[in-house]
């Protein structure tokens, strides 16, 4: 501590009031204590442009650019602000904001209102108008005005039928957490990122829906990063890019899809940098998604991805079995229809990568049932499959079987591979062989060499085995049927 910042801490109560420079040396004593605790950029944001004013029985008053900051200071400061004032001032110590309030689009019309801290018993100040932004003035484009009214957000996508799982969870608790208080926490941006049809969109849209039904924001915009690049490049050929800049400038929640469509568009990342940073500036709250991490996006500013790690970004990983499941009983559920369980698991245990082509086979099934009249079976269910991921056959490998199988019947699997003789092995090693057959594209041969290198024509007689008892023996039958359905539900 410097020796003239302690000689105007001694003068703190001792005097009633103090001239200007002791104050401003008890601000930035209190300012040196608040920059230790938070990180760099966000004292440079809301800390380094108030300005202490004066202090007067143990009332600090401090001033702030907008109401804006003041309320963020509040929300997000107040304790720490008060610690310190506890521990520079004293403990009665008090803070007072004086906050410039705008009346009309001048600057110079501004005048300062002064709002005591007090968190608790405080609601918004009533002189709050949310619309103290520089575009608050700026008439709105006629070519814009259509969407002023209007958020492009589908109705559709929710968090009430968005499916909570492992995969998405960090991903989805953002999600609400910034619906409900747009702005006012540290996920700002969030940027929510992962493959194709694992519900970026329907998660950021999921916010710009709850915010706007549940009043924490009015002016809430989605764009796709791709329109929002046609409509910039738009703005500067028919001159106007100062109104499309406003425009943007005067949302509440800003919700951008897919911005790795603005890798490499070096001008449009201008604009939305500076977009951004006006509202990130005004904790305006900034949604993105990617479809990978922005570090690993190339052809991205550096700028840009630097400023993501102002907030949050959280990841969407395939969803596991558990959560596809539950998506498609959900989905079900809501067109109506009674799914067989072992259709279900059927699906999910084949379609793995992308919820978008799980809703496919939904609606593949049920187109079959209604337009066809065919029942919901596990044989329509492999048929809708196979159109919709390609030939399951592929997934089973003669690995998988051998191993299915040795587990069903207890039988060592290095057993089924040799050349025993004795009676259960060799009809487990039948049952292998034969299913080998029926589930993957390999060759006789193939199958041959996977046991213990037996010839084609083992195979075969194995295969007609098979075949034969199954028509004869019901037991055996069900047995056979019974791993069938195991390996296609697990692999
Ligand atoms: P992305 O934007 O990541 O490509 P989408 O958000 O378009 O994916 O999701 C694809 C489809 O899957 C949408 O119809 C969406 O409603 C659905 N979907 C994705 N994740 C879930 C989930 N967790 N619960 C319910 N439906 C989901
Ligand atoms: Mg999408």
């Amino acid at each position: 501590m410097k020796l003239e910042e302690n000689a105007a801490l001694d003068a703190v109560g001792k005097v009633e009031q103090l001239n200007e420079n002791q104050v401003k040396q008890v601000w930035s004593r209190c300012l040196a204590i608040i920059k230790d605790n938070i990180n760099q950029q966000t004292f440079k944001t809301w800390f380094e442009s108030t300005v202490p004013l004066k202090l007067e029985d143990n009332k600090l008053t401090i001033r702030v650019p907008s109401q804006f900051f003041y309320e963020w200071l509040e929300e997000h400061y107040y304790s720490l602000i008060n610690r310190t004032l506890a521990e520079v001032i004293g403990e009665n110590a008090r803070l007072v904001y004086s906050v410039l309030v705008e009346d009309g689009p001048d600057e110079l019309t501004r005048h300062a209102i002064t709002i005591p801290s007090a968190k608790q018993v405080l609601g918004p100040p009533p002189t709050y108008h949310k619309d103290s932004l520089p575009p608050a003035t700026s008439p709105t484009p006629a070519a814009l005005a259509g969407r002023a009214t209007g958020s492009f957000l589908n109705a559709r996508y929710t968090f009430e039928n968005f499916i909570k799982g492992d995969s998405n969870q960090l991903a989805r608790a953002a999600a609400v957490a910034v619906a409900n208080n747009p702005g006012g926490t540290s996920f700002n941006p969030l940027v929510i990122y992962g493959g194709v049809g694992l519900g970026k969109t329907h998660l950021i849209q999921a916010i710009g829906s709850h915010a706007l039904n549940h009043q924490r924001a009015d002016k809430v915009f989605y764009v796709s990063s791709e329109k929002f690049t046609i409509e910039f490049v738009d703005a500067i050929q028919s001159d106007r890019i100062s109104e499309f800049s406003s425009f943007y400038r005067s949302i509440n929640l800003l919700i951008v899809d897919d911005i790795q469509f603005f890798a490499g568009k070096e001008k449009t990342q201008e604009i939305f940098f500076h977009t951004f940073n006006t509202l990130h500036q005004f904790g305006k709250q900034i949604v993105l998604s990617c479809d990978r991490s922005p570090k690993e996006l190339k052809g991205l500013d550096e700028r840009l991805v630097s400023r993501f790690q102002w907030g949050l970004t959280a990841d969407i990983q395939p969803p596991e079995l558990e959560t596809r499941i539950a998506i498609l009983q959900k989905k079900a559920e809501d067109d109506g229809v009674e799914l067989p369980q072992d259709v279900i698991e059927f699906i999910a245990t084949h379609v793995t990568s992308n919820i978008r082509e799980l809703e496919g086979c939904l609606i593949g099934l049920l187109a079959h049932a209604s337009l066809k009249n065919e029942e919901i079976t596990l044989d329509l269910a492999r048929h809708v499959v196979k159109t919709v991921v390609g030939d399951i056959r592929a997934h089973v490998t003669i690995e998988d079987i051998q191993r299915t199988v040795s587990e069903y019947f207890g039988t060592p699997e290095d057993l089924i591979r040799a050349k025993t003789r004795k009676q259960e092995v060799v009809i487990a090693r039948q049952i292998a062989m034969y299913i080998a057959k029926e589930l993957t594209n390999s060759s006789l041969k193939t199958i041959g060499l996977h046991f213990g290198g037996r010839d084609h024509s083992t195979v075969i007689h194995a295969y007609q085995s098979v075949e034969d008892l199954m028509k004869t023996d019901e037991r055996y039958s069900r047995t056979v049927q019974d791993i069938k359905k195991r390996l296609q539900l697990y692999h």
